[in-house]
């Protein structure tokens, strides 16, 4: 006898479709080589086919709208009317307005675009003008309802709530007016939807799971009680995930929905809380199948989770489900014919984690011959993971074990160091590492992969590249050189593609945004390095050049943050184990004569847990990492990092912790706004902040960089400043790079000269 299961529910589903066919359909259409019937038919195909996938692994609460052409968000903008003026012309198509937005054209550009929570997702930042009025301006929801309905497939309409989206734009006004606003757009979205017969929808606020402020919690209960009181006919699952929602747990269980979807794989204790304070009639959705990662679940243990839930508040009131969309994690291991078998063995893609989902259910309703053998080949396969030597390396462990304090320091202060490092004109000038990565190179690189180009040939163009490009920056003038990265595809995979410990999918693919995508590496062993990943390079490129060339390498923290890590290991003694890695590369380049190292580190702030209170503990390990990696060197070497983009408020403490000799950061492109951050606080070493905007391929004049350096000026002294650009030139072209440095050097001389002058003037 069994009872009856457990309902499952995915709550989103990659949309990219299989093999990246949202992508090629984008491009080809922005290329111009097929038109809006041939894009929206590729896009329908994308959404029938998750549909039918996910249906016939037996999943029963099956979503829709969580497709997206570009960004859930940015949909969710043009839904409720919120797009904003510049974009808003006359004469425009909806869909010519959709992707200014997202892209920007020939008249505006793209609109701002950040990190979705903590994933690699990036979303475009939705901004409230004055005077919007909000209206349900697009029933993508309800067209996409109907669409499912046609095909044979009843769904749940997905949308991204109205009180994250108003917190997660940028507002010169009062927020909770805002999501108030919404809740009656909402209201009618819902009328729309219960009229076409929906009975439930997944209203998603993941903005539950963040530190709030107290305002927060009675505007959720003020718009939840205005939608229902809209549309009491249909349903809501109010969805959360990535954290654990602790102190908004009993509030959002109060909010007047008919389900509460919570992410138990991130923080599986709230399920006690919950299943003791779940209102009568409330159904949760248990997310106990990891939705940000690509491991096996253990289905004995979770079922054990599922169980207790059952018990206590009865299967018909539970639904298992994925922790969060399964948009993070790549769409099915069936593509991956090259892993190792038993490698793939450990894995779940999102089309396999609905499997998982289908038998947690089975087995929850009840034991069956086929059921216990399920669970015992489930158990066999993580016991293989376990038990093989491929995970664990003794060596390993014990130099991890053996870490010491004095390890991590440096051996004089940044003053004592500072003074027996190269000698650099005042504000020295430097890129950031890469320079184009030409079609040629690219073309090369494929080529040597595929075994159609030798060894020998690839090394030699690559080398022809670099001499190019010491040439380049030797007749610009700059002070600090680069090899330019020419033989990296990516900054991780190039390392992860050296180390112990790592492996890489063909077709691992997850949405970073738009049309891009990203295939992060699998670290899945304990991580070392059998031999130097960087240092003939580098020997290289320094022996063309009289002037430092800096070696170039991924930090250890970044490294973790790009990849997907295993779970069987605490993050913090994987990323001791990456970063000993890295501290020999470290010790092997300033063998080989190279006195200037960076240790780019662009993730670190992105690292930073949602909670507050889980913050400190993530900066002092990620700090220790940096410095286990870089303090191994003499006085005389010089140990540089880079950042990208960040808030660096929160983090600056930190970053001075990192003690680099220097950093250079992200800041043209935000009007030198960051250096706000570092006026009151300031930082103690030598500091490089961007003066050149790379994302745009506009060459920047030697004014505009001179001005930038003059703010730069205001906040640190000249002989602790750098001049250079905000990332690498990796994706930018020669004919933009060449003038580009050139400006920024000149730029440079002129403040040298102006402030010489002026000391002679005071002196
Ligand atoms: N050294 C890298 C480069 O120049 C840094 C890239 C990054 O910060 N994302 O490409
Ligand atoms: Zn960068």
């Amino acid at each position: 006898m069994s009872a009856e299961p457990i309902v499952t529910g995915t709550i989103g589903f990659p949309r990219i479709g299989p093999r990246r066919e949202l992508k090629f359909a984008l491009e080809k259409f922005w290329a111009g080589e097929s038109d809006r019937s041939q894009l929206a038919a590729a896009a329908r195909e994308i959404r029938r086919i998750g549909w039918q996938t996910q249906a016939e692994a037996g999943m029963v609460r099956i979503p829709s709208n969580d497709f997206s052409l570009y960004d859930h968000v940015l949909d969710t903008t043009v839904m409720v009317g919120a797009v904003p003026q510049r974009y808003a012309r006359r004469g425009e198509d909806a869909l010519a307005t959709y992707f200014a937005m997202a892209r920007g054209d020939r008249q505006t550009p793209a609109m701002e675009m950040t990190k979705w929570f903590d994933t690699n997702y990036h979303y475009i930042v939705p901004e409230f003008e004055a005077h919007m009025e909000f209206r349900l301006a697009s029933r993508k929801p309800l067209e996409e309802y109907l669409e499912a309905r046609a095909l044979g497939f009843e769904t749940r309409p997905v949308v991204l709530g109205p009180v994250s989206f108003a917190m997660l734009g940028q507002a010169a006004g009062d927020r909770a007016a805002i999501a108030e606003a919404l809740a009656e757009v909402y209201g009618h979205l819902l009328r729309e939807l219960a009229a076409a017969g929906a009975r439930w929808v997944q209203i998603d606020e993941p903005c539950l799971g963040l530190d709030l402020p107290s305002a927060a919690l009675p505007l959720f209960a003020r718009v939840y009680r205005l939608i229902a009181n809209f549309e009491p006919r249909i349903k809501i699952l109010l969805a959360t995930y990535f954290s654990d929602l602790a102190e908004n747990l009993e509030p959002a269980l109060d909010l007047p929905v008919a389900g509460l979807h919570l992410d138990l794989v991130r923080a599986p204790r709230q399920l006690d809380a919950a299943l003791e304070r779940a209102p009568a009639g409330l159904k949760l959705s248990l997310g106990i199948v990891d939705g940000r990662n690509i491991w096996r679940t253990d289905l004995e243990q979770t079922l054990a989770l599922v169980r207790k839930a059952a018990e206590r508040l009865g299967p018909e009131r539970l639904e298992l489900a994925p922790s969060c969309s399964l948009l993070h994690v790549p769409v099915d291991l069936q593509y991956e014919t090259r892993l190792d078998p038993d490698l793939r063995s450990w894995l779940a893609f999102a089309r396999q984690k609905l499997d998982e989902l289908a038998s947690l259910a089975r087995a929850a309703a009840g034991n069956t011959p086929e059921i216990a053998a399920e669970l015992a080949e489930n158990q066999r396969l993580l016991a293989a993971r376990r038990a093989s030597a491929r995970v664990r390396d003794p060596d390993v462990r014990r130099r991890v074990a053996a870490i010491t304090p004095a390890m991590l320091q440096r051996r004089g202060s940044f003053a004592a160091r500072r003074g027996r490092q190269i000698p650099l004109p005042l504000l020295p000038t430097t890129t950031i590492g890469s320079f184009p990565q030409t079609p040629e190179i690219r073309r090369a690189r494929a080529a040597w992969r595929a075994g159609k180009l030798a060894d020998n040939d690839y090394e030699a163009l690559l080398r022809a590249e670099i001499e190019r490009a010491i040439r380049f920056q030797e007749e610009v003038g700059l002070d600090v050189l680069a090899h330019g990265e020419f033989e990296r595809s990516d900054m991780v995979e190039y390392f992860g593609e050296r180390l112990q410990g790592f492996a890489f999918t063909e077709n691992g693919w997850v949405q970073s945004y738009g049309s891009r995508c990203v295939k992060p590496p699998l670290i899945y062993g304990d991580v070392a390095r059998p031999r130097p990943m960087t240092v003939a390079w580098a020997r290289f490129a320094q022996s063309l050049t009289d002037r430092p060339v800096k070696g170039m390498l991924t930090g250890p923290v970044t490294m973790l943050a790009w990849s997907f890590v295993r779970d069987d290991l605490p993050r913090d003694e994987l990323c001791f184990q990456v970063a000993l890695a890295l501290r020999d590369e470290v010790r092997d380049l300033e063998s080989a004569g190279i006195r200037v190292i960076q240790v780019d580190e662009p993730a670190l702030r992105e690292g930073l847990p949602l909670r507050r209170a889980a913050r400190p503990a993530y900066l002092r390990w990620a700090v220790d990492a940096f410095r286990l990696a870089t303090a191994a060197v003499a006085d005389v070497t010089q140990i540089h990092t880079h950042m990208c983009y960040a808030e660096f408020g929160e983090i600056l403490d930190a970053i001075a912790r990192m003690d680099a000799d220097v950093i250079s950061m992200e800041a043209a492109r935000s009007k030198m706004q960051v250096l706000d951050a570092f006026r009151s606080r300031g930082y103690p070493n030598d500091i490089g902040p961007g003066v050149y905007d790379i994302h745009s391929p506009r060459v920047p004049e030697i004014a505009e960089m001179e001005k930038r350096i003059g703010l730069a000026l205001q906040v640190f002294p000249a002989e602790r400043l750098w001049v250079n650009p905000d990332c690498g030139l990796k994706t930018r072209r020669w004919d933009e790079v060449r003038p580009a440095l050139q400006n920024l050097v000149a730029a440079a001389r002129r403040i040298r000269t102006a402030l010489s002058r002026a000391s002679r003037a005071q002196g």
